[in-house]
């Protein structure tokens, strides 16, 4: 089980990746008998939560986000894991490309098309592959950060 010595992060400064061990304790700069952990390469204070994450599609359309995909639902449905990626960044770019609920699925994030699939005769599963095919266009880039968008990006 992880724990926050072997917490994988990524310094939000020079991008140096390490563990929550790596970082170097120093002197807080204002609060004396203080010491906040450092990046061991250049220092700074902030970094994100890189422990390896995914994101995955209910049949509904809600996406969620965890470190492992949760088994089939009592009615059999599964899940439909859509990308991978440390967990700082996975969130922001799925915040980005995701349609954000509004009354009973406020402060959800949805996958565009899906949850209406059906009442303009489209099957959801075609839609969620546009989706996800049209996300994983970027795949690579700068700013995914390392996300990767795709049916197969489990294991
Ligand atoms: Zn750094």
């Amino acid at each position: 089980m992880a724990n926050r010595s072997n917490l994988a992060v990524q310094c939000c400064r020079c991008r140096n990746k390490h563990t929550e061990a790596d970082r170097e304790p120093r002197p807080h700069r204002s609060i004396s008998c203080v010491s906040e952990l450092v990046c061991p390469r250049c220092g700074c204070t902030s970094y994100y939560d890189i422990t390896p994450w995914y994101a995955w599609c209910w049949a509904s359309g809600l996406i969620e986000m965890g470190p492992t995909k949760p088994g089939d639902s009592p009615d059999g449905a599964g899940a439909i894991v859509i990308a991978r990626g440390g967990k700082a960044h996975l969130e922001a770019v799925m915040q980005a490309v995701a349609r954000h609920g509004q009354g009973a699925s406020e402060g959800k994030l949805l996958v565009p098309g899906v949850p209406e699939a059906d009442l303009i005769g489209r099957d959801p599963v075609d839609v969620l592959r546009e989706f996800v095919d049209w996300c994983a266009q970027s795949n690579g880039r700068r700013h995914r950060h390392g996300v990767v968008f795709g049916t197969q990006v489990e294991g």
